[in-house]
């Protein structure tokens, strides 16, 4: 049986009359850019998330980078981000002339909640928060020392549509939950999309006139802004879609739980969630001391798998000017070491699961 790490043909397939006829309709409308496929995808977004606002945009690393040019970050300013996340979180915060302050994760992949405060200067303007692989950081912990040193918090959602902390969703604890609609995400698109949900309608205006080249009215620019627009097929599209994310987010918990009660191989370390935290599982992550030679072995069975990241963001050489070496952060540079996602995706078979789990308790 040959199994790849995502199918996101399976999802199409799965509503694809619903699929073609919101894709047609758009097409044949004659309005391409910024109409009511955009406005009714912002409102329902909105309400699914339970934000006063949402706003469109092209892509996520869009929403990172307008976020922290709209929240007066920039240069001279510190942005605290966990080291194991993905590098469009850490791209956000440099596109704007800030550094980022890396800190380890916790066992859950999360940002390490206590070790915040100790990188803490008089120039943290920001924390970034990466609720990595579709898993709620603690945002009790996180939220308590934003608020107590006056810094804006700013929530990368990339991976975590839907995935809630003490009940409330990712995305609506900061100032700014910044959402990808890359079609391999939970809410995926047919293309690239992004959106940001806010709680201030201040803000919410100023994406929307940033997004639009910093202009409210046609011709009548205000600020330099970006052309960021999210257009009205995939917002169409993502509209189909969000209709279903619950369903499709409960089929992803059915497999990661099934996956966590038969996976039995002393080996192998499965994925834990913090107390009070839920999980999209974007990714189903497993951690293997011996990942090349597990990797090799499911090779051979035809598993596909994917390394997310092979390289942490301080060692990329893209921020090698930051000059962080080797062993700067060792729990976030074990982990690159360490990690695997399995196969995981809507669709998935009973059958496909169950070639995964006795492949990976037969590897010895
Ligand atoms: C996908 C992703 C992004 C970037 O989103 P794009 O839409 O591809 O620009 C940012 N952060 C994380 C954690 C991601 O997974």
């Amino acid at each position: 049986m040959r199994i790849m790490p995502n199918r996101m043909d399976r999802g199409f397939f799965k509503y694809q009359e619903e699929f073609e006829e919101k894709a047609l309709a758009v097409l044949r409308s004659g309005w391409y850019v910024l109409g009511k496929e955009v406005s009714g995808f912002e409102e329902e977004f909105a309400a699914y998330t339970g934000a006063d606002y949402c706003v469109g945009l092209a892509n996520g690393l869009d929403a990172l980078w307008i976020a922290f040019r709209l929240l007066g970050i920039g240069k001279g300013d510190e942005v605290i981000v966990q080291g194991n996340t993905y590098i469009a979180s850490v791209m956000g915060i440099t596109i704007n002339g800030a550094t980022p302050v890396f800190v380890e994760p916790d066992q859950y992949f999360g940002m390490d909640a206590d070790e915040i405060e100790a990188k803490i200067t008089e120039k943290t303007k920001a924390v970034l928060v990466t609720h990595l692989y579709g898993i709620a950081s603690r945002m009790d912990k996180i939220t308590a020392i934003c608020e107590k040193h006056h810094l804006k918090l700013v929530e990368d959602c990339a991976q975590s549509h839907g995935a809630c902390y003490d009940g409330k969703m990712t995305g609506t604890f900061g100032d700014v939950g910044c959402f990808s609609f890359y079609p391999s995400k939970n809410l995926g698109a047919f293309g690239d999309g992004g959106a940001v949900v806010v709680k201030d309608k201040q803000l919410a205006d100023a994406f929307k006139i940033f997004r639009n080249y910093g202009s409210e009215k046609r011709y009548y620019n205000k600020i330099v802004g970006a052309n960021s627009r999210l257009d009205e097929l995939q917002a169409g599209l993502l509209r189909v879609r969000l209709k279903h994310l619950k369903e499709l987010t409960e089929e992803k918990i059915l497999i990661a739980n099934r996956y966590t009660r038969e996976i039995h191989n002393p080996g192998i370390l499965l994925p834990e969630l913090p107390e009070k935290a839920s999980c999209v599982w974007h990714q189903y992550v497993i951690r293997c001391e011996e990942r090349a030679r597990l990797i090799r072995y499911l090779d051979e069975k035809e598993i596909g798998t994917i390394i997310h990241y092979p390289i942490p963001p301080h060692l990329a050489e893209a921020y090698a000017y930051l000059g962080h070496g080797e062993g700067f952060l060792p729990k976030t540079e074990h982990l690159a070491k360490t990690v695997l996602s399995i196969p995981m995706y809507n669709g998935m078979t009973d059958e496909e699961q169950e070639y995964v789990i006795r492949a990976l308790n037969e590897f010895e």
